[in-house]
C-alpha cells in the first residue's frame, strides 16, 4: 500500500450497514442476561439462533443468492467486534456456524451445494461447523489419520474428530479425510449420516455457553455429492477456511478488550482505596492505557486483513462468473489469485496473533483492576479472563502462527513447521 493510498484509508460505512449493526447491538442486549445464566450453568445459549436469526447475523456475509445478507467481510468483521464484547463464547458459535461453517461453502462449493446447505444455515435452519483437529494432529493436520475411500457412488469415512465447535447442534459439517493416495479432500457431512456419532467434550476451562464435540466417523456413509471442492485439494480448503476464522477470532478480541476497558473504566471509578478511587492511581492507569493500546492497534489489523480477505473474495467470485473450471484455474498456480491468498492470510495471521495476545493480556489487567471482585464467573471480566485462553490456542496456536507468518515473508523453502 503507498502512502497516498494510506492516506485516503476509509472504513466508513453506509446509514443500512450501520443500521445492521445497531440491531446486531440489539440481539446482543436482548440475550446479555440469559447468556451470563447459560455461561454459569453450562449450557447451550439456545436464544442465539432465534435472537440473532431475526437480525440476519447468521449470514450475514452470505451471498443474498443463498439466503444471506451479503454483507462485505468488513461488516462481519464489525458485527463480529460487538458480539465480541459479550465475549469469545458467543463470538465463538459464529465462528464456528458462519466463518469456518458457511464460508467455505460459499468459498468452494458448487452452485447445488450451496443451495443446499446455504439457505438453511443462514436462517437458523440448520447449524454449521468444522471438523479439522485430531487428537494426533493438531498443529499439523496435514499428519490426520481419518480416511476415506470410494465405495460404490459413496464416500466412506474412517476417524475420529475432536473440539469441533458446534459439533454436537450441528445439521452438517464440513471435514476432512485423506484418501488411499494419501492426498486430503474435504466433504460436506450431514450429522443424520449413517455412522456419524458427536459426543460433548466436558470439563472446559471456560467457553461454557458453547458445546464443542468428539465426531466419529464409524465407516461414514457421505454421498459423493457432497466431495467440498476439488479431489486432493481439501487442506488448502482447511487453510483458506482458516484465514475466515482467524478474521473472526481477531474481530471478537477487539470486542472482548473494549469490553474489559469499559468494565474497568466503571469499576475503578467508583472503588476507593487508601483514601482515593481506583481510577486516581497511576498504577491502575497503566493497565487502562495498556487496554486501550491494545484495542487500537488490533482493531486496525482486523480492517485491514479484512479488505483484503475481501479483495481476494472479490478476486474468486468475479473469476467463477467468467471462468466454468475456476478451480481448476486455482490449482494451476493462478498467479494473481496466489498473490491475494498469502497476503489475506498473512494479514488474518498478525491480526489474530496480535489480537488474541492483546485480549488475553487485556482480561487479565481487567481481573486485576477488579481485585477479588473479578475472581468469581459472575463478574464479565473474569468469563473474558478465562475464554480468552482458549483464542491464543485455537484458529491455529499462536506460536504456528508465528512460524507462519515468517515463512511467508522467508519463502516457502524457510517453512519451519
Ligand atoms: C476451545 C477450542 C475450540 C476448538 N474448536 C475447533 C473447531 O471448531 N474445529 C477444529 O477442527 N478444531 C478446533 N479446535 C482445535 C484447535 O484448532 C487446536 O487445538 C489447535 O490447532 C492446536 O492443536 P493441538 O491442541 O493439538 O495442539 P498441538 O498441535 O499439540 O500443539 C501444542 C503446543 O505446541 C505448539 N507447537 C505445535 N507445533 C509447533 C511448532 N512446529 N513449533 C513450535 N511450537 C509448536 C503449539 O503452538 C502449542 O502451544 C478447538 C480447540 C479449542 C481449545
Amino acid at each position: 500500500m503507498s502512502y497516498a493510498n494510506l492516506s485516503r484509508m476509509s472504513f466508513e460505512i453506509s446509514d443500512e450497514q450501520k443500521g445492521f449493526l445497531e440491531k446486531v447491538d440489539g440481539a446482543c442486549r436482548a440475550i446479555r442476561e440469559y447468556e451470563t445464566q447459560c455461561y454459569l450453568e453450562e449450557r447451550q445459549n439456545d436464544l442465539i439462533v432465534p435472537e440473532f436469526g431475526k437480525v440476519g447475523m447468521l449470514g450475514c456475509p452470505i451471498s443474498k443468492a443463498y439466503g444471506g445478507l451479503g454483507y462485505d467481510i468488513l461488516t462481519y468483521a464489525f458485527a463480529l467486534e460487538r458480539i465480541g464484547r459479550e465475549g469469545n463464547s458467543l463470538r465463538t458459535f459464529f465462528s464456528a456456524h458462519v466463518s469456518i461453517g458457511q464460508m467455505v461453502l460459499q468459498s468452494w462449493a458448487d452452485d447445488e451445494q450451496k443451495r443446499r446447505y446455504l439457505p438453511q444455515a443462514a436462517s437458523g435452519k440448520m447449524i454449521m461447523g468444522f471438523a479439522l483437529t485430531e487428537p494426533d494432529a493438531g498443529s499439523d493436520p496435514g499428519s490426520m489419520t481419518t480416511k476415506f475411500e470410494e465405495v460404490g457412488g459413496n464416500f466412506v469415512l474412517r476417524g475420529k474428530k475432536h473440539w469441533v465447535g458446534n459439533g454436537t447442534m450441528a445439521g452438517a459439517l464440513t471435514t476432512y479425510a485423506k484418501g488411499p493416495d494419501g492426498r486430503i479432500s474435504a466433504f460436506i457431512v450431514d450429522t443424520d449420516s449413517k455412522g456419524f456419532r458427536a459426543r460433548e467434550m466436558k470439563d472446559k476451562m471456560g467457553l461454557l455457553s458453547i458445546k464443542n464435540a468428539e465426531v466419529t466417523f464409524e465407516d461414514c456413509i457421505v454421498p459423493k455429492r457432497n466431495l467440498l471442492g476439488t479431489m486432493g485439494k481439501g487442506l488448502s480448503i482447511a487453510y483458506s477456511a482458516l484465514i475466515d476464522g482467524r478474521l473472526s477470532v481477531a474481530a471478537g478480541a477487539v470486542g472482548v478488550m473494549k469490553d474489559c476497558l469499559d468494565e474497568s473504566m466503571r469499576y475503578s471509578q467508583k472503588r476507593q482505596q487508601h483514601g482515593s478511587l481506583l481510577a486516581k492511581k497511576q498504577l491502575i492507569q497503566e493497565h487502562l492505557a495498556s487496554m486501550i493500546v491494545g484495542i487500537e492497534s488490533s482493531r486496525w489489523l482486523v480492517y485491514r486483513a479484512a479488505a483484503a480477505r475481501q479483495r481476494l473474495h472479490d478476486y474468486v467470485e468475479n473469476l467463477k462468473e467468467k471462468v466454468p473450471h475456476w478451480q481448476a484455474q486455482l490449482n494451476r498456480e493462478d498467479r494473481e489469485y496466489e498473490s491475494l491468498r498469502k497476503k489475506a492470510d498473512r494479514l488474518a495471521a498478525v491480526a489474530k496473533l496480535h489480537a488474541t495476545n492483546a485480549a488475553f493480556d487485556c482480561a487479565n489487567r481487567a481481573v486485576q483492576v477488579f481485585g477479588s471482585a473479578g475472581y468469581q464467573k459472575t463478574a464479565r471480566v473474569a468469563r473474558h479472563f478465562l475464554d480468552s485462553r482458549a483464542i491464543v490456542i485455537y484458529e491455529g496456536a499462536n506460536e504456528v502462527l508465528k512460524l507462519k507468518i515468517a515463512s511467508l515473508e522467508l519463502g516457502d523453502k524457510y517453512q519451519a513447521y
